[in-house]
């Protein structure tokens, strides 16, 4: 899997910061990004006997992106600066005390399938749909890997959460390529790089109105829930 380095994509996004500012925000554009590093704590993400803790990356990830958003001029809040367990209904809770935001969960995949790899962003209703799609396009025009696309699943913080709101799975830590990725500060500097890309972007267009699709199957990971629970 080839990437940039980092200096080359910095560069390159700021001048794309410094190209798209002028222009004027979609109506219902958003001014706040709550970024929610997933994990924490004694959660560490993943499933047991994972070699390379979720929780870890995802808050460094998180970080960075907080610090590429915060210099194209967005305010940002996190869920979490550190590691410590946050439950889910105070995450969302977060977010949903922010005006005019959007809500960002930044995860990393696992499988007990070691071979499972790839980028995958996940929304609950059409206004996340718009932001995910936006975001998976622009993490996988930089890292080579399986595209797993947009999906819809019902997780907690997306389901709970009022703004648009999407939930960013960057590669899989069971993967051993990819997890030796994640674990260097350049992969997910990119990764970073390319959500905030993604994420600007979306300014420029208005969101459709929400509309919540149907789930095609359950999912049984702890940040998923059935449409029936909470
Ligand atoms: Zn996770």
């Amino acid at each position: 899997m080839k990437f940039l380095s980092p200096n080359v994509c910095g560069s390159l996004l700021s001048a794309a910061a410094f190209f798209l500012a002028p222009a004027t925000w979609a109506a219902n554009s958003f001014s706040t990004v709550v970024i929610d590093p997933g994990h924490g704590g004694f959660d560490r993400g993943g499933i047991p006997g994972q070699r390379v803790p979720e929780k870890t990356v995802a808050l460094d990830t998180a970080v960075r992106l907080q610090r590429l958003l915060q210099r194209a001029g967005l305010h940002t809040v996190m869920t979490r600066s550190a590691d410590v367990f946050i439950p889910l209904p105070g995450r969302a809770a977060i977010a949903n005390a922010q005006p005019d935001s959007i809500f960002v969960s930044i995860h990393y995949n696992a499988s007990p399938r070691s071979g499972a790899r790839g980028i995958e962003t996940y929304s609950e209703d059409s206004r996340g749909r718009v932001l995910a799609a936006r975001i998976q396009r622009e993490i996988i025009s930089r890292v080579s890997t399986e595209n797993r696309g947009i999906r819809h699943a019902e997780y907690f913080v997306l389901r709970k959460c009022q703004r648009p709101a999407v939930l960013v799975e960057c590669g899989f830590l069971t993967n051993p390529a990819e997890a030796e990725l994640a674990l260097t500060a350049g992969y997910r500097q990119m990764v970073a790089e390319q959500i905030a890309a993604g994420i600007l972007e979306q300014r420029h267009f208005a969101f459709p109105a929400a509309t919540h699709s149907k789930s095609h199957k359950k999912h049984h990971k702890s940040y998923r829930v059935a449409r029936s629970s909470g």
